[in-house]
C-alpha cells in the first residue's frame, strides 16, 4: 500500500514544549489499560481533560476504536474535523501559567545580590540613618521592577519565535491527503507519519510501519518498531507495538495512524502537566557576568569596610556618617542590574534573528554564532536554489537536448529512460523534491506521464547512504523495477545496458568507462546526474538489495541548479571574517567542486574527499586533514560522515556550524556547536536537533547570523563597560577625601551617588545594548572560545582612560567651585559654616560632571574600534532618548527644592553649569583619538 508522502515545506516543531519533552518522566507507566485517562492533580488542566482526546482506549480491536472515535480509514470530513476542534480544544501543550507579576517581583526582590542590598539598608536603619535606609529600599524596589520588566520581556521574545516555526501535519480529510496545522489535528483524523516527521498526537497505526525513537517519552534513546500489524499487548501504553505518539519521532518507515488523543490529552501532555517548566540554562555569558558581578559586589563591600576606618580615623568624620558613607559606596557599586539587562539583549537579540530568518532555540546560541570558526554547509538548496531544470539527457549512446525538436518524435531509448523516472518518483510536477520534479517534467515533455502510480506495488525510498531510490512498478501486466539514483551507485549494479533501438546488450568494461567519463564531464560542469537504469521482475523480492542487481542501463539526466545569488557575497563576507567554509555534500565530488568554485568557497581545484576516504580514514588523520586548513570538500558522503567531521574540527578546537535536513543528520546537528536545520526542506528531526532553523534554507542567513552574533556580543561589551567607567569618578573623590585627611571635604554625598547609580546610568546602558552593528564587525577573525566578556584592556578603558578623564574633570569642576568661593584646604564646610552653601554646589557640580562625563561615556563606548562618525552620531535614537532622560532626571534632582533637601544638592552658578558642557566633549574626544592611534597603529604594524 502506498500514499503521499508528506512534503516537508515550511513545517517545523514548536519549540516552547522541547523544555517540557527533556524531561525525563517519572519510570513505571503501569496504568491499566481501562484506565488509560491519567489523573492529572493541576486544577487548570483537569478541567481541561474532559474534552482533550475523548476516552477511546486505543488498544481496543481496531473497528471498535473506530466506532468509538466515530471515524474510518477514509478519515474526517473537514466540517466535522471542525466541529471536534471547538469540542476537543486544539492540539496544543498549554503551558504551565506564567509567574505572576508579584512572584516575579518577588524573587527579584530576593535575589542574592538584592539580600546584599537588604543586608546594607538594615545596616543603614540601625546606624540612625533612615533617610538612607528608605533610599537603599527604593533602589532594591527600583531594581527588581526593572529587572522583571526586562526577564519578561526576554520571555516574550523568546515565546514569539513559535510563531515563525508552525508545525504541519499530513491527514486524510474529505477522502484527500491534506497538510493541516498540527494545532487542528482532532481524535478519529487520519494522519499520515513518514521518515523524518515528528507526531503530532497520540495515534493507533492502521496502516505501514514505522521505526521510532521515543526518547522524549521513556528516556530510552533506542529506536523501537512499531507497526499496524503488531498485536494489542498489556503493559504501560509506551509498550504497545502498535501505538504512536505525540512528541516522538519517525525515524524511518511510513505508516498512517488514527489520532485518538491530542493536545494536553496525550502522554506528552500528562508529562507537560507533571513537570513543571524546566528552568532557562544560563548560557556562558551569563555565567561570566555573573561571576563578574559577584567580584564587583565582592570589590564594593571592601571598598565600603576601608572607607569606613579611614573616613573616622584619618578624616575625623563622625562614625554615623562614615558608616553611612561606606554604606552608599558600596550600594551604588553593587551591579544588580546588569544580569537581566544582558538577558535581554540576548533576547532581542534572537527576536532580530528570527526576522532575518534563522530562528534560534537557546538564547546561548547568539553568543555561540558570534564566534562561529567553520561552517560546513550542504551544497543542494542551501548553496544553491535547488530549482532543478534538466539540460543534458544521454539515453543509450547519444547525448542530447532535453527539449524535442518540433514534430520530432522520442526514439524506443528515450522513451524507456521517460517512463522510468516518470514510475520512479515520488513528486508533482509542480511540488516535491526539485531533484525528483526535474526529471518528471522531462518525462511529461516527453508525453510520459504516471499520476498517481496506479501501478505501484513497492517502494524502495531515497536512502542517502546508498543514494538510490527504486520502484517496483506494473505496467501492461509486467512488472518492472526502475531504479534511479547516483550515476556510480547505479552503473555498479548494472550488467547491460540500453541499446538504440531499444533491445539490450551486456555492459563491457571499456563502455563502462565511456559512461563513467560522461558523467564526470556533466559533473565538471556543476550539473548533478542521476543515473537511470531498470530491470524486468516476476515478483516483488523480499530485500532490497536482491531487488537492486542485475539492471539495465538507460542513461542519465543532467541537472543544473544554480547558486543562489547572495550567496557569492556572504561566502566572501565570511572569508574577510576569518570563517572558513567546507561544503559537505552527497552530490558528485566534481559537481561539488563546480560549484564551490562558482560562489567563491574555493579558488583553485579544492581537495575532494570522498565518503569512502573519509570513511578508511582514522579519526587523528581527519583531524590532521582539517588542521591544514587547505582548500577541502567532501563529497558523495553519507550523513554519518558529517558526525565524524564535526568531532574533528571540534577536537581542533573550532566552533563549529553545521547545516543539514535529513533524519540521518540530526546526530551531527546535535555534536556541533550549532546545528543548523533547514525550515522548508528539512525533516522535523533535524528542525529538533539544531539550535538554528532556518526558515529560507539561505546560506547567506547564517552568515548574516553570524554576524548578528558577533554584534550582540560587541554590544553586551559596551554596556559593560560604559557601567564599568563610573566607578573611577565615584571613588577619586573619596580618596581625595580620604588622602587629605578631611582637609579637603567629602566631595559627593551618599545620596547623589545612588542618584547616578539608578537614575541616571540605566537607560543609556540599556540603549548601547541596541547599537547598530559597528563597522568591520566581519573584518576581523572570530573571538575565540576562551575569550572573556570583561578582559584586562577593556578594564583599562574603562576605569583607567575613562574613568579617569572623568574623574579629573569632576574634581576639577569640584575645586573650581570651592576656590571661586574662597575656601581653602582644612577650611570648615560644615551646616552653619560660611562655606556651607558653596560646599552644596560644589558636591552638586560633583555629581552633575559625572552625569556629564557619562553621557561623553556613552558615545565613546559606541564603538571599540571605529570612528563614531562611521557609525553615525545619531544612529541610536534610544540612546539619545536614554540621555535626555539622563539630563532631565539630573535637572530635577538638582533644580526641584524638595528635591534639593533630600540630594542635598544646590545649583552651581551659569558659569560652572556651561563648563559642564565641556565635558562630554572632552571625553568623547580623548577617546576618539585614543581609537584613532590605535586603528593608524596597527595598520603600520600591518
Ligand atoms: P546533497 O548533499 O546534494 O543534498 P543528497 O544526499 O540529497 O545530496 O543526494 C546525493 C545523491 O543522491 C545525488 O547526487 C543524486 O545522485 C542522488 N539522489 C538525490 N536525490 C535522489 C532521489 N530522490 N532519487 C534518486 N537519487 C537521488
Ligand atoms: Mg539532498
Amino acid at each position: 500500500m502506498w500514499w503521499p508522502r508528506r512534503r516537508h515545506d515550511a513545517t517545523t516543531s514548536r519549540i516552547e514544549r522541547a523544555e517540557a519533552t527533556r524531561t525525563r518522566p517519572e519510570p513505571g507507566n503501569g496504568r491499566k489499560p481501562a484506565r488509560w485517562v491519567p489523573e492529572v492533580s493541576q486544577p487548570g488542566i483537569v478541567a481541561e481533560r474532559r474534552t482533550a482526546g475523548g476516552d477511546a482506549d486505543p488498544r481496543a480491536p481496531l473497528a471498535e476504536l473506530y466506532a468509538a472515535l466515530d471515524s474510518g480509514p477514509d478519515g474526517l470530513a473537514t466540517a466535522e474535523a471542525r466541529s471536534r476542534l471547538t469540542g476537543y480544544g486544539r492540539n496544543e501543550l498549554r503551558r504551565q501559567r506564567r509567574r505572576g507579576w508579584w512572584r516575579e517581583l518577588g524573587r527579584q526582590v530576593v535575589h542574592p545580590l538584592a539580600l546584599l542590598l537588604w543586608v546594607a539598608a538594615a545596616l543603614a536603619w540601625v546606624a540612625g540613618t533612615p533617610l538612607l535606609a528608605g533610599a537603599i529600599l527604593v533602589v532594591i524596589a527600583l531594581n527588581a521592577l526593572f529587572a522583571s520588566v526586562q526577564e519578561r520581556q526576554a520571555e516574550r521574545a523568546v515565546e514569539a519565535l513559535t510563531r515563525y516555526l508552525p508545525r504541519q501535519a499530513r491527514v486524510r480529510r474529505d477522502g484527500r491527503w491534506q497538510e493541516i496545522p498540527a494545532a487542528e489535528l482532532v481524535p478519529g483524523d487520519i494522519l499520515a507519519v513518514c521518515e523524518g516527521d515528528r507526531i503530532s498526537a497520540d495515534a493507533r497505526l492502521v496502516d505501514g510501519s514505522v521505526e521510532v525513537d521515543l526518547s522524549a517519552l521513556t528516556g530510552e534513546s533506542q529506536p523501537v518498531y512499531r507497526s499496524a500489524d503488531a498485536p494489542s499487548a498489556a503493559g504501560g501504553p509506551t509498550e504497545a507495538a502498535n501505538l504512536v505518539f505525540s512528541g516522538t519521532n519517525c525515524l524511518g518507515g511510513e505508516a498512517r495512524a488514527l489520532v485518538h488523543a491530542t493536545g494536553m490529552g496525550t502522554e506528552l501532555g500528562r508529562i507537560a502537566a507533571l513537570s513543571q517548566r524546566v528552568g532557562r540554562e544560563e548560557s556562558p555569558l551569563e555565567k561570566q557576568v555573573r561571576r563578574v558581578a559577584w567580584l564587583i559586589a565582592a570589590v564594593a563591600v571592601g571598598a565600603g569596610l576601608v572607607f569606613f576606618p579611614i573616613g573616622v580615623l584619618a578624616a575625623g568624620m563622625p562614625i554615623g556618617d562614615a558608616f553611612a558613607f561606606a554604606i552608599g559606596l558600596l550600594v551604588a557599586n553593587v551591579p544588580e542590574g546588569l544580569l537581566p539587562t544582558i538577558t535581554l539583549a540576548l533576547a532581542v537579540g534572537v527576536r532580530g534573528l528570527a526576522r532575518v530568518g534563522a530562528v534560534v532555540k537557546r538564547l546561548s546560541a547568539v553568543e555561540t554564532l558570534g564566534s562561529t570558526d567553520v561552517i560546513c554547509t550542504d551544497k543542494t538548496g542551501t548553496l544553491t536554489e535547488n530549482r532543478m531544470r534538466v539540460v543534458a539527457v544521454r539515453a543509450a549512446d547519444t547525448l542530447r537536448d532535453p527539449a524535442p525538436g518540433p514534430g520530432e518524435r522520442p526514439d524506443p531509448a528515450l522513451c524507456a529512460l521517460a517512463v522510468a523516472v516518470a514510475a520512479c518518483n515520488n513528486a508533482d510536477p509542480d511540488a516535491g523534491d526539485p531533484t525528483e520534479v526535474a526529471p518528471l517534467r522531462l518525462a511529461a515533455d516527453l508525453g510520459v506521464t504516471d499520476a498517481g502510480h496506479p501501478g505501484r506495488r513497492t517502494q524502495y525510498p531515497f536512502d542517502p547512504k546508498l543514494r538510490l531510490m527504486s520502484t517496483v512498478d506494473e505496467r501492461d501486466g509486467r512488472l518492472s523495477l526502475h531504479t534511479k539514483g547516483a550515476p556510480e551507485e547505479v552503473l555498479a549494479r548494472c550488467t547491460r545496458v540500453l541499446a538504440p533501438d531499444g533491445g539490450d546488450r551486456p555492459l563491457d568494461e571499456a563502455y563502462r568507462t565511456e559512461l563513467a567519463a560522461a558523467v564526470t564531464a556533466q559533473a565538471e560542469q556543476g550539473r548533478r546526474v542521476l543515473g537511470v537504469a531498470r530491470r524486468p521482475l516476476d515478483g516483488v523480492p523480499e530485500r532490497r538489495a536482491e531487488a537492486e542487481r542485475d539492471l539495465t542501463f538507460l542513461g542519465f539526466v543532467a541537472m543544473v541548479d544554480p547558486p543562489r545569488p547572495e550567496v557569492p557575497e556572504a561566502v566572501a563576507r565570511c572569508h574577510t571574517a576569518g570563517i572558513r567554509i567546507i561544503m559537505v555534500t552527497g552530490d558528485h565530488g566534481r559537481t561539488a567542486a563546480a560549484i564551490a568554485r562558482q560562489v567563491g568557497i574555493v579558488r583553485g581545484e579544492p581537495t575532494v574527499v570522498t565518503g569512502d576516504q573519509l570513511d578508511a580514514m582514522s579519526p587523528d588523520r581527519l583531524r590532521h586533514l582539517l588542521g591544514e586548513r587547505r582548500e577541502v570538500v567532501f563529497a558523495r558522503v553519507s550523513p554519518e560522515a558529517k558526525l565524524h567531521i564535526a568531532e574533528a574540527l571540534r577536537a581542533n578546537h573550532e566552533v563549529v556550524a553545521m547545516t543539514g535536513d535529513g533524519v540521518n543528520d540530526a546526530p551531527a546537528l546535535r555534536r556541533a556547536d550549532i546545528g543548523v536545520a533547514m525550515g522548508r526542506t528539512g525533516t522535523d528531526v533535524t528542525r529538533e536537533a539544531a539550535t538554528m532553523v532556518l526558515t529560507d534554507d539561505n546560506f547567506a542567513t547564517i552568515v548574516a547570523a553570524v554576524a548578528a552574533g558577533r554584534r550582540v556580543y560587541d554590544n553586551v561589551r559596551k554596556f559593560i563597560l560604559y557601567i564599568f567607567a563610573h566607578a573611577t569618578p565615584e571613588v577619586v573623590p573619596f580618596l581625595i577625601f580620604a588622602l587629605s585627611a578631611g582637609a579637603v571635604p567629602l566631595p559627593l554625598t551618599v545620596l547623589q551617588i545612588l542618584a547616578i547609580d539608578l537614575g541616571t546610568e540605566t537607560l543609556p546602558a540599556l540603549a548601547l545594548g541596541r547599537e547598530p552593528a559597528e563597522p568591520g564587525l566581519m573584518d576581523r577573525p572570530p573571538r575565540r572560545r576562551s575569550d572573556k566578556v570583561v578582559n584586562a584592556p577593556m578594564l583599562a578603558r574603562a576605569w583607567g582612560f575613562l574613568g579617569l578623564i572623568s574623574a579629573a574633570l569632576v574634581m576639577a569642576g569640584f575645586f573650581a567651585v570651592l576656590l571661586r568661593a574662597g575656601w581653602r584646604p582644612g577650611a570648615p564646610t560644615g551646616p552653619g559654616t560660611p562655606l556651607h552653601d558653596a560646599y552644596r554646589e560644589a558636591t552638586t557640580m560633583t555629581f552633575l560632571g559625572i552625569v556629564s562625563c557619562q553621557v561623553g561615556t556613552a558615545f565613546a563606548a559606541r564603538t571599540e574600534h571605529a570612528s563614531l562618525r562611521s557609525v553615525g552620531v545619531f544612529s541610536n535614537r534610544l540612546l539619545l532618548w536614554g540621555i535626555a532622560f539622563e539630563i532631565a532626571f539630573a535637572a530635577l534632582i538638582v533644580g526641584v527644592p524638595p528635591a534639593q533637601d533630600v540630594f542635598g544638592t544646590r545649583p552651581p552658578e551659569p558659569v560652572m553649569l556651561a563648563l559642564l558642557l565641556a565635558f562630554p566633549p572632552i571625553v568623547w574626544g580623548a577617546d576618539e583619538l585614543r581609537r584613532a592611534a590605535r586603528r593608524h597603529y596597527k595598520h603600520s604594524l600591518i
